[in-house]
């Protein structure tokens, strides 16, 4: 991969950067896409599946969720609740040619038996100031691969896996979910494309390149136990981690 910045600019006005910029065409489509799925036909479903909560909270740990992502506005909450329970979120995005890796978001810490920070027995401590990703929960709108490798919507995570079926739900509750799912995928898609847009400048500016093997060597250097260093974006600032094991710390100074 050639990362040498072309200081061109697309039809947005940012800056072009190979690699990145094939991924921001793929986000802004999704986007799209999300954005015209008709809210009445997903409402539609919902009321068909008739999905129950048993409250079972299999949902809040890692048997059934990797991780919590979190919108910027959720992140915010949990910064005036409890800075602990964040974390950069897994898989990060991008890693510069230097091995300083590039990541969308937060995640919550996963606590070492493989719950939530905020599970407490069978009740999330934090119920009502409950994330986005958690009030929607199990109801999604991604395109994603099934089992036998066909790509279609899916709606509705872990289907037949957990709750209930065939429940009666009011119109107007199907709509309201249907609408809460839209938005969050909406502004999962637009924070994503965000971080995109702003690696973009910051690496022209920074003279960064985007190096599929040094991210590849960090990961494996980090899963045999070394230290690295991940910068978060969060409100339009890079956020700097150090990493090590299942620890992360913050970082020193700014990027
Ligand atoms: S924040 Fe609460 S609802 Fe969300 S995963 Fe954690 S315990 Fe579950
Ligand atoms: S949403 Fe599903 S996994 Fe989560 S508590 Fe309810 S039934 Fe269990």
């Amino acid at each position: 991969m050639n990362g040498k910045a072309t200081g061109d600019g697309d039809r947005q006005g940012n800056r072009i950067i190979p690699g990145i910029n094939a991924r921001l065409t793929a986000l802004r489509s999704d986007l799209f896409s999300v954005s015209d799925y008709s809210a009445d036909k997903l409402a539609e479903i919902i009321r068909d599946v008739g999905f129950a909560c048993d409250c079972c909270t299999k949902c809040c740990t890692k048997e059934f969720n990797d991780h919590v992502f979190l919108l910027d506005n959720d992140t915010a909450v949990i910064k005036g609740i409890a800075t602990e329970a964040l974390v950069p979120a897994p898989y990060f995005e991008l890693c510069d040619q230097n091995g300083q890796f590039y990541d969308s978001g937060y995640a919550l810490r996963t606590l070492p038996d493989g719950s939530c920070f905020f599970l407490g027995g069978t009740r999330c401590r934090i119920y009502n100031s409950r994330l986005s990703i958690c009030r929607i929960y199990p109801y999604m709108l991604h395109r994603e691969p099934d089992d036998d490798g066909i790509v279609d919507w899916r709606q509705v995570s872990g289907l037949n896996k957990h709750g209930s079926y065939h429940n009666e739900i009011p119109v107007i509750e199907c709509l309201a979910i249907a609408q809460e799912t839209k938005e969050f995928e909406i502004a999962f898609l637009e924070q994503t494309i965000r971080f995109y847009e702003f690696l973009c400048g910051y690496f022209a500016d920074n003279r960064l390149r985007h190096v599929r093997k040094v991210y590849d060597d960090r990961m494996r250097a980090f899963r045999k136990g070394e230290e690295i260093e991940v910068a978060v974006l969060y409100n339009g600032r890079l956020e700097p981690w150090r990493m090590r094991g299942d620890g992360a710390v913050p970082g020193n100074g700014t990027l």
